[in-house]
C-alpha cells in the first residue's frame, strides 16, 4: 500500500504539486506500526487531483477530499486546506485551501499533525510532533481549549488517541479536556459511539475507561455507569468492592480480542444494580431482577447511542441471561443442550467467565459448561438436532390447529435432546401414546 501510494505522490509532484504522506499513517510508521491506510497531502486543487487520477470522485468535495482507487486500493489525497469558523462546534463553515504549514496547524493532536516526503524519505513537522511522538505525549496543536471547543468530538478523540497509543494526555490539554468534557454532548450520536467503539475494543481498553471516568466525558455520554460508583455487592461474592469496581476490573480481565456485544455487554451487565438493591431482613444486600430490568435499561443507552440491531440485540440478550449461568449445575440434558445453542452463547460464557473471576473467583459453572460441550463436540451431533416429527405428522394424527401442536412438537424434542427418543417411529409412538391419555 505505500508503494502505490508513494507512485500517487510521484505522479502529484510530476504534475507541479506539493504532495506527502500527512496524519495518522506519518505517526504510525514513526512507531514502527503498521498504517491502517495512506492518506496523501496535496497544494494540488480538487479539480487537478480528479484530472490527473482518471476515475477517482470526491468525497466532501466542500473539504476538498478525493478519494483515488488504484490497485484495489481506496487512498484519500486531501488538498492543504485551513478551516473556518466552527458555528455548530463539530463542522467548518467553510474552509480556504493553503499552504502545507496551515494544513498541519489545523489537525487535532501534534502527533496526527506530521508529514512525510517519501521520495526524500523526510518528515516535516509544522507542530513539534515529533518530539512529542518521541515523548510519548499526546497534545493538543495550539490552544486546547479552543481547539477543543471548535469541535467537540476532538474531546473523545483524545482519549482514543491516549488509550489506542498509549500515550499519556500532556497536562494543559488534559485540563481543557476536563473542563469542556461536558460539552461532548452535542457531538452527534453516532460519532459518539463510533470513539467509544474504538476505545471500547482496543486492548487498552481499561485505561480508555479510566480516561473517560476521569475526564468527565463517562458522566456526559454514558451517566448510567459513574452510577454504579457506590453501589455496594454482597461482600461475601464481591470482597473487592462496589459494582463499578467489580464492571472495570472484567474489562481488565478480557482477552485482547473482543466483540462489539461482549464488551458492551460487561459494562452493561449490572447497569441496573443501582435501582433493583434492597437489604432484606437478615441484612443481606439483594438486587431484584436486576438482569431484566438491566436488559431493558442496556438497550435504552444503546439505542440513544444509535447501534445498529446486530450489536443491541446480542448485548442486551447476554445482560437478561447472566444471571442464569448459576442453574447451569441444576439443568437436565435438554435445557442445558438449548441453553448452549442460544445464538449469542460464546460471548455469554466468556461474560460469565469475566463475571466470576472478578467477583467469587468460583469458575465451577464455566468449568462445567466447558466440559459439557467437550462432550457434546465429541458426539459431532448438533446441540439441537433436526426434529423428528413435524405439525403435518400431529395434524394427520388427528390433533387440532392450535397451541396444542406447538406443545407437543415441544414435548417431543425435550425427549429427543434427553436422548429417550432418537427415531422417527419411537416418537410418533410416544405421541399416539400420549394422545390416547389424553383422550
Ligand atoms: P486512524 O489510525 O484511527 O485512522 P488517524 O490519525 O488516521 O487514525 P483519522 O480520523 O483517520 O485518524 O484522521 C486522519 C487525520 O486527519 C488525523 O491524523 C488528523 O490529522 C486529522 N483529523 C481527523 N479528524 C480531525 C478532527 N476532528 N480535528 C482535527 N483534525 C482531524
Ligand atoms: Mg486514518
Amino acid at each position: 500500500m505505500r508503494e502505490i501510494a508513494t507512485s500517487l505522490v510521484k505522479q502529484l509532484r510530476a504534475a507541479g504539486h506539493e504532495a506527502v504522506f500527512a496524519g495518522g499513517c506519518v505517526r504510525d510508521m514513526l512507531l514502527d506500526k503498521e498504517p491502517k491506510d495512506f492518506d496523501i497531502a496535496t497544494s494540488a486543487r480538487p479539480e487537478q487531483v480528479m484530472g490527473l487520477f482518471p476515475g477517482s470522485h470526491a468525497v466532501g468535495a466542500h473539504f476538498g477530499v478525493i478519494v483515488v482507487h488504484r490497485d484495489g486500493e481506496n487512498f484519500e489525497v486531501a488538498t492543504f486546506r485551513q478551516d473556518g469558523d466552527y458555528s455548530d462546534g463539530r463542522r467548518p463553515d467553510s474552509v480556504v485551501f493553503t499552504s502545507a504549514e496551515e494544513d498541519a496547524k489545523r489537525r487535532d493532536f501534534t502527533v496526527n499533525g506530521l508529514f512525510y516526503d517519501p521520495l526524500k524519505d523526510e518528515v516535516l513537522d509544522f507542530v513539534g510532533g515529533r518530539v512529542d511522538l518521541e515523548a510519548r505525549v499526546l497534545r493538543a496543536i495550539g490552544d486546547a481549549r479552543s481547539r477543543f471547543q471548535e469541535d467537540r468530538l476532538r474531546l473523545l478523540r483524545a482519549v482514543r488517541f491516549a488509550t489506542v497509543l498509549g500515550f499519556p494526555v500532556e497536562t494543559g490539554t488534559w485540563e481543557a479536556l476536563k473542563e469542556l468534557a461536558g460539552e461532548v454532548v452535542s457531538v452527534s450520536a453516532e460519532r459518539i459511539r463510533d470513539e467509544l467503539n474504538k476505545i471500547f475494543l482496543d486492548r487498552n481498553r481499561v485505561r480508555g475507561f479510566d480516561l473517560l471516568v476521569e475526564s468527565g466525558l463517562m458522566k456526559a455520554v454514558m451517566p448510567e455507569v459513574m452510577e454504579l460508583q457506590g453501589c455496594e455487592q454482597p461482600p461475601q461474592f464481591h470482597p473487592e468492592g462496589d459494582v463499578f469496581v467489580h464492571t472495570r476490573k472484567m474489562l481488565e480481565l478480557l482477552g485482547d480480542e473482543v466483540s462489539l456485544p461482549l464488551v458492551w455487554s460487561v459494562l452493561l451487565h449490572d447497569i441496573s444494580k443501582p435501582e433493583t438493591f434492597t437489604v432484606d431482613e437478615t441484612g443481606r444486600i439483594r438486587f431484584n431482577g436486576h438482569d431484566r430490568l438491566g436488559a431493558i435499561k442496556a438497550g435504552k443507552i444503546l439505542r440513544r447511542l444509535k447501534f445498529p440491531n446486530q450489536v443491541v440485540d446480542p448485548t442486551v440478550e447476554a445482560v437478561a441471561n447472566h444471571m442464569g449461568f448459576k442453574d447451569v449445575p441444576h439443568m437436565r440434558e435438554s435445557t442445558l443442550k438449548r441453553f448452549m445453542a442460544r445464538p449469542y452463547f460464546e460471548d455469554e460464557l466468556e461474560l460469565h467467565r469475566v463475571d466470576c473471576l472478578s467477583s467469587n473467583g468460583m469458575l465451577d459453572n464455566y468449568e462445567l459448561l466447558k466440559e459439557k460441550r467437550a462432550g457434546y463436540e465429541a458426539e459431532t451431533k448438533p446441540l439441537i438436532p433436526p426434529p423428528l416429527v413435524t405439525g403435518h405428522d400431529l395434524l394427520a394424527m388427528g390433533v387440532v390447529p392450535g397451541p396444542r401442536i406447538g406443545e407437543l412438537l415441544l414435548g417431543v424434542q425435550t425427549l429427543q435432546l434427553e436422548g429417550v427418543l432418537n427415531d422417527r417411529e419411537s416418537a410418533l409412538i410416544w405421541l399416539s401414546e400420549r394422545m390416547k391419555d389424553e383422550g
